[in-house]
């Protein structure tokens, strides 16, 4: 048996019951997935303890030549896997790491300019009710009721804006993002390219969505997303003076000792992105989700773009009764985990929204693949057909448990 079901019963209740919803139920929020049990070890283990201040073979505490080894691990694994020349592996979030970035590059009040939130664009890209829109001036550009970013007009915005940051990257924009021509914005405005590559890096590292170098100057990225790994940021960049001024931002700027358990896990994951496999599992990550983009639309629902080039799907309910909300709950009340989400020209709040965002990564980890993401997106259809019919939710959430259940990813609560 476990230390923590034998001292804290509550919490160890806690971690089996949501194992239990995690395995039972539908998970498709775009931005969650399993992570490897290996990479939960590594967070379980011995690092947690150990306080490393500073970066391997410079630090501020005795005691660190094995937090030096996995460090240098995870650096090493991020620069191989981004095809980049630096890496801080220390961000204890993508928030934080977004965070360094400007810190690092500019000064408060200096002008950014982000993708709007409700156009798909992520909080610390500038919203006001973040860091980014409170320290910075921010100004940002959307998609158009296409749903697609129209680079031309992200020009005109920059060239009035003349912004010191471009951030380009997104948390819900199911079309690929061309660095390319945002460098050459941000060139023809003298500014620097941030590209957020927090949701599609899982795709990135497996040549499934063009990479954002050489283009950007500085990329950040979550670890927790489609990359699978553990709860976690870095920072990737070629320029050397970037990389210091990074470095320094993190550490001391805004961080103290790493968590060293996470680094490592960080150095576990990037072995597995590193691995023939993912390449296997980014290619069918995408192929499920286009398979749910097309069963939607052949069933009548608007899909925003008219499709997907990644891991999710956004669906608009503008032109419906019910909103965001309920299409959430309603699937909720069937098994299947999603988020509400605002859609190009948005009629309602934040709060009720008139969308659903809908990701393929967690159960693709699970094993389902393009039969099965057609079930799942006909049952979809299903429930939002009848959205106020709880009985047939009841019904779909029990043939959902069923086929949940034959994908199962963790036979034990914790490692
Ligand atoms: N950047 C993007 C594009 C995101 O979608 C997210 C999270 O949803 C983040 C950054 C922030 O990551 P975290 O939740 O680890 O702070």
């Amino acid at each position: 048996s476990y230390y923590i079901e034998q001292f804290d019963p509550e919490v160890y209740q806690a971690i089996v019951d949501e194992l239990k919803r995690e395995t039972e139920h539908l998970e498709m929020i775009a931005s969650e997935n399993f992570t490897f049990p290996d990479v939960m070890e590594a967070m379980g283990s011995v690092f947690t303890n150990k306080y490393a201040e500073g970066y391997p073979a410079k630090r501020y505490y005795g005691g660190c030549e094995y937090a030096d080894k996995v460090e240098q691990l995870a650096i090493d694994r991020c620069k191989e896997l981004f095809g980049c020349e630096y890496a801080n592996v220390q961000p204890h979030s993508g928030s934080q790491a977004n965070g360094a970035v400007y810190a690092a590059l500019i000064k408060a009040g200096d002008k950014i300019l982000g993708m709007d939130l409700s156009h798909g664009g992520h909080l610390t890209h500038g919203s006001k009710v973040s860091f980014s829109g409170k320290n910075y001036h921010s100004f940002t550009y959307g998609v158009e009721l296409d749903g697609r970013i129209d680079y031309d007009r992200v020009r005109d915005i920059a060239k009035i804006v003349q912004p010191k940051i471009i951030v380009c990257g997104a948390s819900a924009y199911p079309r690929e993002i061309d660095f390319a021509r945002f460098r050459e914005i941000a060139d023809e405005v003298g500014a620097l390219l941030f590209a957020d590559i927090a949701h599609i890096a899982g795709l990135v590292v497996a040549g499934e969505h063009p990479s954002p170098f050489p283009h950007a100057h500085v990329v950040t990225t979550t670890t927790h997303k489609t990359l699978a790994g553990p709860r976690g940021g870095a920072i990737m960049t070629n320029d050397e003076e970037i990389a210091k001024k990074i470095n320094s931002a993190i550490f001391p700027g805004l961080q103290g000792g790493p968590l060293v358990h996470v680094v490592a896990a960080k150095a576990v994951g990037f072995k597995h992105n590193l691995a023939p496999e993912w390449k296997e599992y980014a290619k069918q990550v995408k192929a499920n989700a286009k398979v749910l983009a097309d069963v939607l639309m052949k069933r009548g629902y608007d899909v925003v773009s008219g499709g997907t080039d990644n891991h999710l799907v956004l669906v608009s309910f503008l032109d419906k009764e019910f909103s965001g909300k309920d299409a959430d709950a309603a699937l909720g009340r069937a098994g299947i985990t999603v988020n509400k989400n605002t859609v190009p020209g948005e009629t309602r709040s934040p709060f009720v929204t008139s969308g659903i965002r809908i990701g393929s990564p967690a159960l693709t980890r699970r094993g389902m693949k393009e039969k099965e993401f057609e079930l799942i997106a006909n049952r979809i259809c299903d429930v939002l057909d009848r959205i106020d019919d709880h009985e047939f939710q009841a019904k779909v959430k029990e043939e959902m448990k069923e086929l949940a259940l034959q994908f199962v990813i963790y036979d034990r609560p914790i490692y």
